[in-house]
């Protein structure tokens, strides 16, 4: 696929601007007037850099360092790993998410995952491109189903990390998933009944049910399941933290 990164002409005392497609997986206060980010890339991973006054400046960033917006992003990567971000423009915002409290909270629930996943291992273009279709289905999800989201979004990203959960079949014994009783097993995988009895765990009936039977999961039961998934797949004890999605979610 190789690194799609345009390295611009002008290099200032070593400085590339760089400029990618991104999601703000979060910010915080920095100073009277800046911002840190950490932003999702498409092209170069996660990206982290100083937004110099970005607060207190509504004109300069124009909407671009809110929260569930993609924004085109052009940052200088300097010696240190802190970047300095030199431009940011909104290319897509999803409105919808911002119309519920119930959307709201799952998506801070996915910029906490997203983070949490990213610190596990490099993140790559499919990572992005996975976080911007669940704000998609966000963006128009009835509330009362937003919760669901968050746990395909786990599903996937763990997928793409090489930890398959939800396969056809049953890893243990090769029966046939998808009934009542299923459950998660402590590694992570997804296990049949048949299997059940010798495996401690949590039902994981939301996971394997055809999408069109499956309930849509409470906050509570989404949030569990999550933390089953990921502990299972990292090997320790993994709880999403809902709440600590960034200094706000509102505007910057
Ligand atoms: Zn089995």
């Amino acid at each position: 696929m190789g690194v799609r990164c345009r390295v611009f002409g002008n290099r200032i005392a070593g400085m590339e601007e760089r400029e990618s497609l991104a999601l703000l997986l979060d910010r915080v206060p920095y100073r009277d007037r800046d911002l840190i980010l950490t932003l999702l890339t498409r092209d170069a991973g996660v990206v982290q850099a100083i937004a110099r006054g970005a607060r207190g400046s509504t004109r300069r960033y124009a909407g671009a360092l809110d929260l569930f917006v993609v924004l085109a992003a052009r940052w200088r990567q300097g010696a240190s790993s802190l970047a300095t971000l030199a431009g940011a423009d909104v290319v897509r915002q999803f409105p919808g998410v911002f119309e519920s409290l119930e959307r709201l909270e799952a998506g801070q629930a996915m910029l906490v995952l997203a983070r949490d996943l990213a610190r596990e291992a490099p993140a790559g273009e499919t990572m992005y491109v996975h976080l911007v279709a669940a704000f998609d289905a966000l963006d128009a999800v009835p509330p009362s189903q937003a919760f669901g989201g968050v746990l395909s979004l786990a599903v996937r990203m763990l997928e793409e990390l090489g930890h398959v959960v939800v396969g056809d079949a049953c890893p243990r014994c090769q029966g046939p998933l998808g009934g009542p009783g299923t459950v998660l097993a402590s590694d992570g995988t997804v296990v049949c009944r048949q299997c059940s009895r010798f495996v401690t765990g949590v039902l994981a009936d939301l996971l394997v049910l055809p999408p069109e039977l499956r309930p849509a999961p409470s906050r509570d039961q989404a949030v569990a399941l999550v933390g089953a998934l990921l502990s299972g797949a990292l090997g320790r004890p993994y709880r999403l933290r809902l709440g600590e999605s960034g200094e706000s979610s509102g505007t910057a």
